[in-house]
């Protein structure tokens, strides 16, 4: 089946006591059984519920892997995946990910005696030379946040697989409809459903998806041990949320390519970060690995003063961490998303005090592009 098909009908059937076409809340702890021993494979709700079991099945469907573990946020996600790991283990991971992706193995795991090296993923000659004995997992985000730099997909499990290891891809940004890492030979794909999965910035939940049957054993075994699970509610509000991804991404992206163009243009914008650009470094590796570019964009204005005056200026859009939802964000990535690295690592990153994150939402693009360009105005 197609995406869309997919995204509408994957995971879910008819009510079967009512027919109902959307998949009930089951907001209910525990399950009635017919006698000792004997139930309908369901027993406890942090074990087993339906409402997230059709998210599962449904976001593993749309990211072309086998099997989906959801939890309770994208950091719950990526936090039980890194509990398969031992003390003594070691991970290879994107230098400019998630500020939280950071603050969780620096400030967490490394307290458990994991080991972690941070480097640039898109120099496969560094990754090569990165690799340890016991390194176990390269965890790659691209494009990267705030800056899109984007890391070969494919030559990054190739390399993983002739060593051996995992490869993971945390794929938020592009969502399953721009970007499939599963199809380019990555083994595990994580995900922030509160971003565009969701997308309707009223969710926090995460997702893990997978096709290997003991890496899926595992995940299952941590998210019941530990219990960091997604809520029957919010498992319905994604599996709502996915329904219209298809539409929604076609529209944020289009927004978000106008958008690039015009900042790109701009005599106020000292320079624009968007592999839709032509003169985005990694704009012919874009074209090959995604079917899009999407609608994260960001910005240098040259100088704090100035990105502060921006964002006070903007009055459609919000000032918000956040990205995905149908309104459009804006953000400074120096003081919010990045405030837990360290400021030499990220200036080393190029997140400059001047720099300005945009997460372009389904207005109408006019609107948008007449917002950016009063706030610029006050330069
Ligand atoms: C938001 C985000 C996360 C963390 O997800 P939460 O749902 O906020 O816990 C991880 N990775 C990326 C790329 C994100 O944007």
């Amino acid at each position: 089946m197609g995406f869309s098909t997919d995204a509408i009908h994957a995971g879910q059937k008819p009510d079967p006591s009512t027919g109902a076409i959307i998949t009930p809340i089951y907001q209910t702890s525990t399950y009635v059984q017919d006698g000792v021993g004997e139930h309908k494979g369901y027993e406890y709700a942090r074990t087993q519920n339906p409402t997230r079991q059709a998210l599962e099945a449904n976001l593993a469907r749309l990211e072309r892997g086998r099997h989906g573990i959801a939890f309770a946020s994208g950091m719950a996600a990526i936090n039980a995946l890194m509990s398969r790991f031992e003390s003594g283990d070691h991970v290879i991971v994107s230098s400019n990910v998630y500020g939280g992706t950071y603050r969780l193995f620096e400030q967490l795991l490394r307290k458990f005696g994991l080991d972690f090296s941070w480097i640039d993923t898109s120099d496969l000659d560094l990754l090569q030379s990165t690799l340890r004995d016991r390194t176990r997992m390269v965890f790659v985000e691209t494009p990267t946040n705030p800056t899109m730099v984007i890391t070969d997909l494919k030559a990054v499990s190739r390399i993983c697989r002739q060593r051996g290891i995992l490869s993971c891809v945390d794929n938020t940004f592009m969502s399953p409809y721009l970007q499939r890492p599963i199809e380019l030979g990555i083994d595990i794909v994580v995900h922030s459903t509160t971003k565009f999965l969701n997308g309707h910035s009223d969710s926090v939940g995460g997702i893990v998806v997978c096709s290997d049957d003991r890496i899926n054993d595992d995940l299952h075994f941590i998210q019941n041990a530990a219990g960091a699970i997604l809520s029957p509610f919010d498992s319905w509000l994604v599996l709502r949320g996915t329904k219209t991804l298809a539409v929604r991404m076609k529209a944020h992206e289009e927004s978000g390519r106008r958008l690039a163009q015009f900042l790109a243009q701009h005599p106020k914008v000292e320079k624009a970060h968007y592999p839709g650009l032509k003169c985005h470094p990694q704009h012919q590796l874009a074209l090959r690995q995604q079917r899009g570019f999407g609608a994260m964009i960001s910005f240098e204005t040259g100088s704090l003063d100035n990105a502060r005056r921006v964002l006070g200026s903007l009055q459609l859009c919000s000032l918000a961490e956040s990205l995905g939802g149908v309104e459009t964000l804006a953000c400074h990535p120096a003081s919010m998303t990045h405030a837990s690295v360290p400021e030499e690592d990220r200036l080393k990153l190029g997140i400059t005090d001047g720099l300005v994150r945009i997460s372009v939402g389904l207005e109408d693009v006019e609107d948008l592009q007449a917002d950016l360009d009063q706030a610029l105005g006050k330069l």
